[in-house]
Parts: C-alpha cells; structure tokens; sequence
C-alpha cells in the first residue's frame, strides 16, 4: 500500500488592472456593484476575481490566467469570473491540493465598496468552497495618486495559500 504523498503549504500571488469604461455593469467579486461605469475587458472584467485566480494558480504552479482562459478565445467573452474561479478549482482539486484562504485587496477612488464585501465574500466563499472567514476582501483608496486615483481603473492583489502534495 502506497502512502499518499505529504501535503505542504504553498503561496501564490495575484494583481490585475482593468480600466473604466461607459456601458458596463461593475462586477466584483461576483457581486454587481452601483456605478455609472464598469470595467473594460473580454471577460466580465471582474478584476477581483482575476487577481484571486492568479493567486491561487500561482500557489499551485500553474500558469496565469491569460493562460488558462485566453483573452482571444470567445468563448470566454462576456463569461462570469466567478465561472473562471470554478475552473481554476477544478485544477487545484485535480493536483489534489486544498486552498486554505484567500486574503485581497481592492485599490479604487471610486465607488466605495464596503457595503459590499460581505457579499462579495459569500460569493466567493461559494465558489473557493472555503469558510468566508477565510477569505479577506479588503479595500483601499490610492490618495489620489496615478491611474487609480485619477479614476481611470481598478487594481487588486491577492494572495492565496494552499496545502499541496509534495
Ligand atoms: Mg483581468
């Protein structure tokens, strides 16, 4: 009888920008946010989302995002984020890992967003299938400074640690 191999803690990390733009619902953290604007993107442009999916992968040792889920494929346009986060799941689970938590942070002048993180952590907490507490969404403002704070997009980190066969 073989013995599983032993599972050690791994981090990764996640960034991502995407720029404002008219005419598009803003969608963060799988949760649709008031705002006059959205996010531009083939995506649904959910910046939180893709920063969370870079984490993770980068945790495992897989490739980036753009990678998994090309920009150019249309078949991803318009797709939710969220839906993205859930096929980044189903790899973490196939190298027989287990995400431990999550821990982000927006970067935005604008709109305040702290009424919604806790619905954003529900919705991620559904799809990571990891306890909310384990999952931070934190926000900040850039004080005015560069293209976050003259309103032009959104950025956001993230981390993520996972417990993976050695
Ligand atoms: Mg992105």
């Amino acid at each position: 009888m073989s013995t599983p191999a032993p599972m050690i803690p791994l981090t990764g990390i996640g960034y991502d920008v995407h720029r404002f733009i008219e005419g598009r619902p803003l969608v963060l953290g799988g949760v649709e946010i008031p705002s006059p604007r959205g996010l531009d993107g083939h995506s649904d442009a959910d910046v939180l989302c893709h920063a969370i999916a870079d984490a993770i992968l980068g945790a495992i040792g897989e490739k980036d995002i753009g990678f998994h889920f090309p920009n150019n494929d249309p078949s991803f346009r318009g797709i939710s984020s969220i839906e993205l986060l859930r096929r980044v799941m189903v790899i973490v689970n196939a190298q027989g890992a287990r995400l431990l938590n999550v821990d982000a942070s927006l970067v935005a002048e604008a709109p305040k967003v702290g009424p919604y993180v806790e619905a954003m952590q529900a919705k991620l907490a559904q799809v990571l299938g990891i306890p909310q507490k384990r999952i931070g969404v934190k926000a900040t403002t850039n004080e005015r400074m560069g293209f976050v704070g003259r309103e032009e997009g959104i950025a956001a980190l993230a981390v993520a640690s996972v417990l993976a066969p050695e």
